[in-house]
């Protein structure tokens, strides 16, 4: 595991041409679980304090799902944004981090969003910022065991409504969507995006 220097350095960001993906999302939505259960090992230090991490932690995997062979892949923690400390510079900081990391990596990313609470302003102004930046993303609600069959069904249709797509839902805790989300990523790389 490399570190991407913060305030708009790039250090440390691989350029090795193997596919990155790049993980964005609130504090707190559930990326360092969600990649732990990628890599199926702890590999991503899960954050005790909400916008801790501000770093664009970069790890290495070998990916065996969602189509034949091996390959490897970097998988990227990009900072939270929602809960930034330290008022509008931190959260300018932040943005710098991962604005130069996408201009230097051309990474495809996914968007984290929390299943349990679909329309929020500041994920619908992550996807328009990727959008912005030409990034290709797919959207991610995360922690769908915490929602009933009922509240699942209306919120990730709220979710598709507000953000434009269809997320793919997944229980990091419980394993659940890991199978499908590899095989959107598998995707995303064979079509040139990552
Ligand atoms: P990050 O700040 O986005 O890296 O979030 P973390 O991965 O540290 O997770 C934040 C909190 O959500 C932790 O208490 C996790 O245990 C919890 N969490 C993460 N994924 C899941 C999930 O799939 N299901 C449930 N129930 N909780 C989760």
């Amino acid at each position: 595991m490399t570190s991407a220097a913060a305030g708009g350095g790039v250090d440390g960001i691989p350029r090795d041409g193997l596919p990155q993906i790049a993980m964005a999302g609130r504090s707190n939505v559930g990326k360092s679980t969600l990649i732990n259960a990628l890599c199926r090992r702890k590999v991503a230090r899960t954050s005790a304090a909400p916008g801790k991490t501000r770093l664009a932690n970069v790890y290495r995997t070998v990916m065996t799902g969602g189509g034949p062979g091996q390959w490897t892949l970097y998988l990227v923690d990009l900072p939270g944004y929602g809960y930034a400390r330290g008022g509008a510079d931190a959260a300018t900081e932040l943005r710098a981090v991962a604005e130069a990391y996408f201009r230097v990596s051309g990474a495809a990313a996914l968007l984290l969003v929390d299943s349990r609470h679909p329309g929020l302003e500041s994920d619908i102004q992550a996807s328009r910022w990727l959008s912005a930046m030409n990034v290709t993303y797919r959207v991610v609600a995360t922690k769908v065991d915490k929602l009933s069959r009922r509240e699942r069904a209306q919120n990730l249709g709220a979710l598709e409504m507000s953000l434009g797509m269809p997320p793919v839902p997944v229980s990091a805790e419980r394993g659940e969507g890991l199978d499908e989300l590899w095989k959107t990523i598998a995707s995303l790389v064979r079509t040139g995006h990552a």
